[in-house]
């Protein structure tokens, strides 16, 4: 009922919508219009005149993509399907956002990190391409008359330590990376406290150093820029929750007489923010890029809803896990030549401006997992997990003072903990770019155009991300990726 009186509604208030679902350059000239049509209505009718629905909040009723999520994830989609679209305006794209504040988005929680010291030849290149992304920030994300990003990017390097056992396993992680272009210097423990004196090398039997294309930078400015750019290329941004997709469904029997049922989305439901107005929103493509919800995303689309075991019933294995981020003072501490360290057991920091602060955590055990319920934060996990790692590490880190500390969300893929790309056998018009569990800020330029190209060109043309297709869940084909911090 509420659906069919929002239609009515809706084609009443025709012109009023078209003029509201216009944005960009054009605004101002349709707002111009507006007012000059409702100053004419008002001098030929008498008393106050209201629009009888304003529905210029809606999303349009028609496009070509709804991305569903507005992280930087659906940014960068966004972005590329239009810098590669054959022809400007050829594509209609929608980002659907439920939260413009972004209040437990992963984007704006997470610390900004950006490495090369990846196991995989494709996480490897998906770094080194955002890397060259984020280098030319304003060559991709310049906006004319806009002032141009500074994403504040500090260069200072990760420095990666192995113990004796993960010795052999950096060494080749390393002859990888440099294959593919990377520049990472491994050191001994003695070169170690040349370079950085106030590292205690008990327990590192090697370590590698990123010297070019790795150190941290502002998710913000990164979040920001692409919402500016993607704005003034005709991508229209909607503050609204999927809540709801129509699809149709045609049954199939594959190869082995196994029947199989194929699912196509050919409609949105987009829950309107403080209300309970919904907008249907026809769609030929949906981009689930949803973050630490796509799983829930996933299954709106019935996804995971077969029997076990079967295609149909394998789950997008993607939840919510909450991390905490600290951030200490510590004038003592090892200053500004501080690269981003992780160490032995997984804890790392690293320095956060030019105050003698430092930022850092470390990820917990499966049976430490801390209910992703809430965003608060557990100082005990620093005091009894954290902190006793740092000060054995470097010394100078035991007369440390936490000053703040904050939690997010990783988007974390429990499977293999690497991220999902392309689109879903079954419900074949719904793309994936989610899962990254912790480096997904970081490879989001380079996953963008590898999705863009997926859903325009039909394959994979820059970066071979076969591994990372959702089929690798049913068919138990991890991606082997030791570099997960
Ligand atoms: C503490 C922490 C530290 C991290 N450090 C790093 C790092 O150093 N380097 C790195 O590369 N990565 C890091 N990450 C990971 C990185 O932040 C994420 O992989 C990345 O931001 C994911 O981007 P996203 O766009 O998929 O997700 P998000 O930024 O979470 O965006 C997803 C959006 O989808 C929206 N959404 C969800 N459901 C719906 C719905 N039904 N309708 C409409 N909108 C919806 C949400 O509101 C959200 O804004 C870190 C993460 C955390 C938590």
């Amino acid at each position: 009922m509420l659906r069919r009186a929002l239609q009515l509604r809706l084609c009443r208030c025709l012109l009023a919508r078209r003029l509201g679902s216009r944005r960009g350059a054009s605004t101002l000239a349709w707002d111009g219009k507006l007012s000059e049509i409702k100053k004419k209505i008002q001098s030929v009718l008498p008393g106050t005149w209201e629009p009888l629905y304003e529905t210029s909040h809606l999303p349009p009723e028609q496009v070509d993509v709804v991305i569903v999520g507005g992280g930087v994830l659906g940014l960068s989609v966004a972005y590329w399907l239009k810098k590669l679209e054959k022809q400007r305006g050829a594509i209609r794209v929608l980002v659907v956002e439920r939260d413009h504040t972004y209040s437990q988005a992963s984007t704006g929680l997470s610390v900004g990190g950006i490495r090369q010291q990846f196991s995989l030849p494709e996480n490897i290149q998906l770094s080194l391409f955002s890397a060259n992304f984020l280098r030319n920030i304003n060559e991709y994300l310049a906006v004319v008359d806009d002032p141009p990003l500074d994403l504040q990017f500090n260069p200072s390097g990760y420095l990666l330590l192995a113990s004796e056992k993960g010795a052999a396993i950096m060494e080749s992680n390393v002859k990888v990376q440099r294959q593919e272009g990377a520049k990472v210097c491994l050191m001994s423990p003695e070169q170690l406290r040349n370079k950085f004196p106030w590292i205690n090398t008990e327990g590192v039997a090697l370590a590698s150093y990123g010297m070019e294309n790795e150190g941290w930078f502002d998710p913000w400015c990164l979040l920001q820029g692409l919402r500016r750019k993607v704005q003034s290329m005709g991508v229209l941004l909607c503050q609204g929750e999927v809540t709801r997709f129509i699809a149709s469904s045609s049954c199939m029997e594959n190869t082995d007489g196994e029947k199989v049922t194929l699912k196509r989305i050919h409609e949105t439901h987009v829950k309107m923010a403080h209300s309970l107005e919904y907008q249907p929103v026809e769609c030929a493509i949906v981009i689930n890029a949803a973050g630490a919800w796509s799983g829930q995303i996933a299954e709106l689309a019935g996804i995971g809803k077969g029997p076990p075991g079967t295609l149909q019933g394998t789950k997008l294995p993607v939840e919510p896990r909450k991390r905490y981020v600290y951030l200490w003072h510590c004038p003592q501490g090892p200053g500004l030549e501080t690269p981003l360290v992780a160490d032995t057991n997984g804890t790392y920091f690293r320095r956060e401006g030019l105050g003698n602060n430092y930022v850092g955590g470390r990820s917990p055990s499966e049976e430490e997992e801390p209910d992703p319920g809430n965003l608060e934060v557990d100082y005990d996990f620093f005091q009894e997990k954290v902190w006793p790692h740092l000060a054995q590490r470097v010394p100078a880190f035991e007369t440390l003072k936490v000053r703040s500390a904050w939690a997010g969300y990783y988007d974390y893929n429990t499977f293999d903990q690497n991220g999902v790309v392309g689109p879903h056998p079954l419900v074949a018009n719904m793309y994936f770019a989610t899962g990254f569990s912790g480096h997904g800020l970081q490879q989001a330029p380079a996953v963008g155009r590898a999705v863009a190209e997926m859903v325009l060109k039909g394959n994979f043309q820059t970066i071979n991300l076969t591994p990372f297709l959702f089929s690798r869940f049913y068919l138990g084909a991890k991606v082997q990726e030791s570099n997960i911090i």
